[in-house]
This record gives structure tokens, C-alpha cells and sequence, in this order.
């Protein structure tokens, strides 16, 4: 496969781009190599600066769960734009798409939009703190908030990616306010809270971690971190940045059966378009600036490209709840074809599953929190990475991130998938 322009094009952005991106994962740094500049993409196939084309296993991290360049959200944003791009005042689009995100997810009273997950995960804690006159909150390991200061403590994503221990730039006094307990692990939750008893605002998770590959929460976990926080007054907030609209149109909370206080999203809630959202019980929601003194605000949100844009997928995925079964589907073919190819290895490997994230690790033991994520054979997966790549398989350029499956992929890209994988297995014997 001929890199060359995507190698052009690396060169020069480095000149003018911190490290030639515009987000870290994108560069290929810890898999190694030239990251692949992408000029378009459709349906499940993404085509590179040089004429390649890939079948995509990241669909921009998640929105694109109907396929890149889905027509109705191509339509709907051509016909809105001709009435200009942005108001900064109120639109009647603000309110259906308010209404739209109440109708499909759980304890959602209401609603506020941001421009990113970022935004809605920094605005969610600070909202709990002003609800609560609490400062302290858990988060777990290897799981991702966005960037803001108070999430850069041991989390995943980019930063478990690049190994960064502690991030210069974010002053103690603010990470030492952030607590953290390894995924799955009940007693550590427990006994942070009876050391800070009465201290703790919020517990914020990635309700199925995506962030360190995709792992599962184990039976009952959520509830134990539900019953902590209804006992202790503490703002159960779930990170469904990933897995809102996703794992069902309500989300992790509906396919899981576990009631948050706060939800955050993102990713799929704009359909392509800069865009999150945090929202939930209105107890709580009331204290956000105008009505209450939680101030929080934003030039661009609600901006009415991104809320047609977020607005048509959602609805579509409302309005066909078959979707889900769907992508969840086509999930579980790849799940038993990439267990199949390496069965038939010494490699040891385990492939984490639930709707339509999945991962694999190359692992001994199971993976279940960001420690045995981080103690798999990570070199293994970078060449693994590239092989695939080499084929036409786009998969997240780190072993630390999940894969998101579109509905656009057909059997015969998975299955092309997997016979890929098979290659990759006999190339290791
Ligand atoms: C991607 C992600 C974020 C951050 O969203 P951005 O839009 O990149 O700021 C937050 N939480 C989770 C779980 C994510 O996966």
C-alpha cells in the first residue's frame, strides 16, 4: 500500500501542528509509523489521500454508527446551513432536540448542549460540587472524561495511550481532589468513600469503559455504586459519552438497568458535528446558570448545524429501534470470527464485548480494569494494528481504545475482517 502523499502531508503538518494533530490518538505515535490522511469517507469505507480505501472500525470514534456521510444527515445539514451557521440566540431546533434526547433516555428532565464531551463532563462535575458544597470526586482508572484538569488523573485514552503519569499544567490543588479506584472494584469504592466521608460530590463512570479497550462492568457493580451514592448523597453522574445512543436509544442506563443522577454525551448526539450534552434530574439541572448561580455557557452551543445534524440521527435511531439490534448483531459476528482466527494460535488473547464496542487484548488473564489492560502484550497489537491496516482494516491506533462498529459494515467486510485477522495469525507461527 503507497503512503506517500499521506507521508507528504505528515512532514508538513508538523511544521505548523503540534505533532501534525489536531487530537493525540491520531498520530500513530505509540503504534509507530505515519498517521493516514483521510480525504473522504462513505458508508463503512474510509479513502486516504492516496487512493486507499479502509474499512472503518473507529466511524470517528462513534458517531458515525450509521455509516459516514448517512444522506439524510448530509440533507438535513445542506438544507439548514442556507439559513446561516450560527444565531447565539434561542432556536425552536434546540427545543425538539431537547425533547428528542428526554423522549429516548432515562431520567433526563433536562437537557443542557455543549460543543463536546469535554465540555459536558467538566460542566456535569461542576454541577455536582455546586449541588452538593462537596469538592472531591472518584473517577475510575483508565477511564477518559475529556481533558479538562480535574479528569487528567489516571486516565485512559490518549493519556494511558502515551504513558503520561502525571500531566504538567494541572496544579495539585486540583488534581487532589480527584479520587480514584480501580473499574470493577467495589471495595476500593467503598473505602474511599468512608475516608472522605461526607466530602465526595460525585462518582463519575464510563458506565462500559471504552477508554482503556472496551470493558465490561461486572454483575452488580453499578448497583453497589448506586446504592453508595443514594446512601451518602453523592451525584452518581454516567459518562455515556461512548455508549449513549449506542448501547440503546436510552443508553447504557437502559441496557444495563441502573438509574445516574447526571448523564453526559457526546460523540454520537451530534452525527458527526462538534457536540455534547449533559442533562438529568431536575433537582439537580435547576441550579445551572440562568436559573441557578452554576454558571456554564457557550458561543456555539445549540448551534443549529450541529442540532439538525445530531437531531436527524437520533431520530432515526428512535424511530428504528431495530438498528441497535442490528449493529449489536454484526458486533457479535466479528466477536466470533476474531475468536475463531485466534483460537487456532498460541497467542493468548481476550476479546471484550457488549452491544457494539468490543476490543481485543493480548492477554493471559481477563481483562477487567485499566491494570490487566495495561499488563497485555501491547507490542503484539501495534503490529497487529498494522497488519490489518496493510489490508484495508482501520482499527483504532491503540490497544487503549474500543472499536465502534457502524451499520454501514456488511457480513462481507466482516468477514473480510476476519479472514484478515486469520492472515495475521499464520504470519505469527
Ligand atoms: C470521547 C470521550 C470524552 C470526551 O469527548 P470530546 O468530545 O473528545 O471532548 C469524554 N468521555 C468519554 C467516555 C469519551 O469517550
Amino acid at each position: 500500500m503507497n503512503h506517500n502523499n499521506s507521508n507528504q502531508l505528515f512532514s508538513r503538518a508538523q511544521a505548523s501542528i503540534p505533532g501534525g494533530v489536531n487530537s493525540p490518538v491520531r498520530a500513530f505515535k505509540s503504534v509507530g509509523g505515519t498517521p493516514i490522511f483521510i480525504k473522504k469517507a462513505k458508508g463503512a469505507y474510509l479513502y486516504d489521500e492516496d487512493g486507499n480505501s479502509y474499512i472503518d472500525y473507529i466511524n470517528s470514534w462513534g458517531p458515525m454508527i450509521l455509516g459516514h456521510a448517512y444522506q439524510p444527515v448530509i440533507d438535513a445539514i445542506k438544507e439548514k446551513v442556507e439559513g446561516s451557521t450560527s444565531f447565539g440566540a434561542p432556536t425552536e431546533l434546540e427545543i425538539e432536540m431537547a425533547e428528542l434526547i428526554k423522549s429516548m433516555a432515562p431520567n433526563m428532565d433536562m437537557v443542557r448542549m455543549v460543543s463536546s464531551g469535554t465540555e459536558a463532563c467538566m460542566s456535569a462535575i461542576r454541577l455536582a460540587r455546586g449541588y452538593t458544597s462537596r469538592n472531591k470526586f472518584i473517577k475510575f482508572e483508565g477511564c477518559y472524561h475529556g481533558h479538562a484538569d480535574a479528569f487528567l488523573v489516571k486516565a485512559g485514552s490518549g493519556v494511558a495511550t502515551f504513558n503520561i503519569q502525571t500531566v504538567p499544567g494541572v496544579p495539585a490543588n486540583v488534581s487532589d481532589d480527584t479520587l480514584t479506584a480501580p473499574y470493577n472494584d467495589i471495595e476500593a469504592v467503598k473505602k474511599l468513600v468512608v475516608e472522605h466521608k461526607d466530602e465526595i460530590a460525585a462518582i463519575i463512570i464510563e458506565p462500559v469503559a471504552g477508554n482503556m479497550g472496551c470493558i465490561i462492568p461486572q454483575e452488580g457493580f453499578h448497583q453497589a455504586i448506586r446504592q453508595i451514592c443514594n446512601k451518602e448523597g453523592i451525584v452518581l453522574i454516567f459518562d455515556e459519552v461512548m455508549t449513549g445512543f449506542r448501547l440503546a436509544a436510552g443508553g447504557a442506563q437502559q441496557r444495563l438497568g441502573v438509574d445516574a443522577d447526571l448523564v453526559t454525551y457526546g460523540k454520537v448526539i451530534g452525527g458527526g458535528m462538534p457536540v455534547g450534552a449533559f442533562g438529568g434530574k431536575k433537582e439537580i439541572m435547576q441550579l445551572i446558570a440562568p436559573l441557578g448561580n452554576v454558571y456554564q455557557a457557550g458561543t456555539l452551543s445549540g448551534n443549529p448545524i450541529a442540532m439538525i445534524a445530531g437531531y436527524t440521527l437520533l431520530k432515526t435511531l428512535k424511530d428504528n429501534p431495530s438498528i441497535f439490534e442490528s449493529i449489536d448483531k454484526k458486533t457479535e459476528l466479528l466477536h466470533i470470527g476474531l475468536e475463531e482466527a485466534f483460537s487456532k494460535s498460541k497467542i493468548p488473547f481476550v476479546i471484550n464485548r457488549l452491544g457494539s464496542m468490543i476490543s481485543i487484548h493480548f492477554s493471559e488473564k481477563p481483562v477487567v480494569d485499566f491494570a490487566s489492560a495495561a499488563a497485555a502484550n501491547n507490542a503484539l497489537f501495534n503490529k497487529f494494528f498494522h497488519f490489518m491496516l496493510d489490508g484495508g482494516i482501520y482499527l483504532p491506533p491503540s490497544a487503549f481504545e474500543t472499536w465502534f462498529i457502524s451499520d454501514a459494515l456488511t457480513d462481507e467486510d466482516i468477514q473480510k475482517t476476519i479472514n484478515r485477522a486469520r492472515e495475521f495469525v499464520m504470519s505469527q507461527q
